[in-house]
Parts: structure tokens; C-alpha cells; sequence
């Protein structure tokens, strides 16, 4: 059953030369309990669509055209008030990149989690300290810790407490926005896990935002990979690792390593990402693409299916198995 449906959005930020068009023309849907992971360079948009699924964006930032809807509500339409009441936290939450942000400095994490809860429920206070406690139990964090300021976490540790504040009440979907980037590597897998487990425990949907390929193949169902503010390519995450077909997906694969093959030759992608400014027309990733050809710079690619939900905004998707082949052979 979908949960959320996100059709033809475009959030654009205004800037002193014109507007930037983080997500442009982007449509995505979710079902109930799935994970799907956006993937793409620092800059692509991702955190931009991930937070307008709950308006949580700057105050230049204007959703200009598209439609939003969560279970049956167009997020759209809804004022901050209805927001706040009826989606924010209860229905959707966030694990932003660094917790430490997350949290009020003011306040212990604890009273914190305790505010999120009693807004929401009609719950006591002494209730919801009871959960708050639980779930830091659930994370491996001592449960009389509820009781300090954030100061007095480590990053790790803030990085549980924020997850136990976006499950606190088991919403339909949780958005994990680089949950683990700010942690040092041993740590960061142990989160991941966490994350998983607490998902499934209380079947909740995940938008997983990463620019890292080996994060969202080991944790998701979908995969999203999103280039200038658009979704370029989507398919199971078998799919987009195996055969995708869109070449910035195939150079994203080609710049990350790979747990079955240590000896894995890394490439990073030439070039930079586009002015979402004045993108032009075309296709966004055509100046940086090794397989552009004259139709690739005037006119824009559409969506197109290539099976099972595989969809591709390529004009030389169809080709893509003979284009590597031939460019591997010119490489030897
Ligand atoms: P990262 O991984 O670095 O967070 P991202 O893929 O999540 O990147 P966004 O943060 O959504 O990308 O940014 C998309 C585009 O919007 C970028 O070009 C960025 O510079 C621009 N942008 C983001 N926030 C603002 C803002 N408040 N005002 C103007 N432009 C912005």
C-alpha cells in the first residue's frame, strides 16, 4: 500500500541570482514499511526533497510546483500548525546529519523527548520520561541518561538519542538524512543497524539519504539516485548496484568501494555538478557524461520504465550494456 506520494515537486530556494532549483520535477513513491535510499553527490538535492516531505526547510525555500501526498493528506496544502499536530514527528520524523543540531542546548534530551511525546499523546509527563528511558534502554544508552544536556553526550550517543526521539512515536516514516556521516567509522555500522532494527520493530517506511553507494545497497529496498535536483535513475537496490543504466549511476558504483571486491579500482566522476540556477536544457548530467551525443544537450530526458519499477531519465538508457562495452575496450 503506498504511503507517500511525491509527484512532479520542485522546491526552489531564492538566492540573489535567481532561484536555485534544488528538487526539480521530482516524483517518488513509498510503501508502507519499505526503505529506499537516495543517493548522489553533495549538492543533488537530496536533504532538499527529503525535508519538504515535512516542510522543514529555510525560510527562502518556496515549493513551486508538485504534490505531496502522505496516507491521504496533501502535505502541500497544510498549514504549519496542522503540520506540526498532525505529521511532524507522529507521522514523519527526521535523523538529521548531525543530532547534536537536533537538540536545544537548554534543555536535558530527556525533557526533550518528553515534550515531542506529551504533544502528541495524551500522555503524563512521568509516562513519557518511563518511554524515553525504555527507548535509550533499546539503543544501549543508560537510561538515567535522559536526565543530561546534550553537551554531555558524544556524537554517538546524541546520534541514539536523536533516533529514540524519531521513534519515539512510531511513525509511518522515518527520513535518516546521513545519520552516520558525523561518527567515526566503527561506530557508523553499529548505528546503521540500529536504525534497521528499530524500523522493523515498529514497521515503520525509510528514506535513507546518503552519498555513499555501499550504505544504501546493504540497507534498502529502493535506491534513488538523484542528479541535479532530479531523480535519474530508480530500481531495486539489486538492480542499481547489478544493472543500472543511467551512466551517473554507473560512475557513482564506480567511485565506491565494494565489501566483495577489496582490490576494486575507485574512479571518482570528472567534472562538477550543474548551476541549478540556470540548468538550461538538456540533459543535467550530459557536460560530465562520457556517452552525451547531440540530443543529450537539447532536450531534456524523460522518465522511461525499463521493468519492474526500474525507470531511467536517459535518452541512451537503452544502449547502456554496448556504450560500457565499447569504452571498455578502448580502455585497454
Ligand atoms: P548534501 O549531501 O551536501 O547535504 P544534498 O544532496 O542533500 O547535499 P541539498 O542540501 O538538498 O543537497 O542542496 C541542493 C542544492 O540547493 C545545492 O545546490 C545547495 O547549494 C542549494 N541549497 C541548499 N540549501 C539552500 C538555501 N538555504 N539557500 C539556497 N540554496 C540552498
Amino acid at each position: 500500500m503506498t504511503l507517500l506520494d511525491i509527484n512532479e515537486l520542485k522546491t526552489y530556494y531564492r538566492a540573489d541570482d535567481g532561484w536555485v532549483r534544488a528538487t526539480d520535477d521530482a516524483s517518488l513513491s513509498i510503501e508502507r514499511g519499505e526503505t529506499v535510499g537516495l543517493v548522489g553527490e553533495s549538492g543533488s538535492g537530496k536533504t532538499t526533497l527529503a525535508k519538504s516531505i515535512i516542510r522543514l526547510l529555510p525560510d527562502n525555500a518556496e515549493i513551486k510546483g508538485g504534490s505531496i501526498d502522505f496516507d491521504g493528506t496533501e502535505v502541500t496544502e497544510l498549514s504549519d500548525r496542522q503540520l506540526r499536530k498532525q505529521i511532524r514527528w507522529s507521522e514523519v520524523s527526521m535523523i538529521p546529519q548531525n543530532a547534536m543540531n537536533g537538540f536545544d542546548p537548554v534543555y536535558t534530551v530527556g525533557e526533550q523527548i518528553v515534550e515531542v511525546i506529551t504533544y502528541h499523546e495524551d500522555t503524563s509527563k512521568a509516562e513519557a520520561k518511563e518511554r524515553a528511558r525504555e527507548l535509550f534502554d533499546d539503543l544501549g544508552i543508560d537510561p538515567d541518561r535522559v536526565d543530561d544536556y546534550p553537551h554531555q553526550f558524544s556524537g554517538g550517543m546524541a546520534q541514539r538519542a536523536m533516533i529514540a526521539l524519531a521513534l519515539a512515536l512510531s511513525p509511518s516514516l522515518v527520513l535518516a538524512d546521513e545519520p552516520t556521516t558525523a561518527l567515526d567509522v566503527v561506530i557508523q555500522d553499529r548505528i546503521l543497524d540500529t536504525i534497521k532494527e528499530m524500523q522493523e520493530e515498529i514497521n515503520s517506511a525509510m528514506i535513507m539519504i546518503t552519498h555513499d553507494m555501499s550504505v544504501v545497497s546493504e540497507t534498502c529496498d529502493r535506491i534513488a539516485v538523484v542528479y541535479g535536483g532530479r531523480i535519474v535513475e530508480i530500481a531495486d537496490a539489486e538492480t542499481i548496484i547489478s544493472n543500472p543504466r543511467h551512466p551517473y549511476t554507473l560512475g557513482l558504483r564506480n567511485a565506491f568501494p565494494d565489501i566483495s571486491d577489496d582490490d576494486k579500482e575507485l574512479i571518482s566522476i570528472p567534472g562538477t555538478p550543474p548551476d541549478l540556477v540556470d540548468p538550461g536544457e538538456g540533459c543535467r548530467f550530459a557536460p560530465r557524461c562520457p556517452f552525451a551525443q547531440e540530443e543529450c544537450w537539447e532536450v531534456t530526458p524523460e522518465a522511461e520504465p525499463y521493468g519492474d519499477g526500474h525507470e531511467v531519465e536517459c535518452h541512451r538508457a537503452d544502449e547502456i550494456e554496448l556504450l560500457q562495452e565499447e569504452a571498455a575496450k578502448k580502455s585497454t
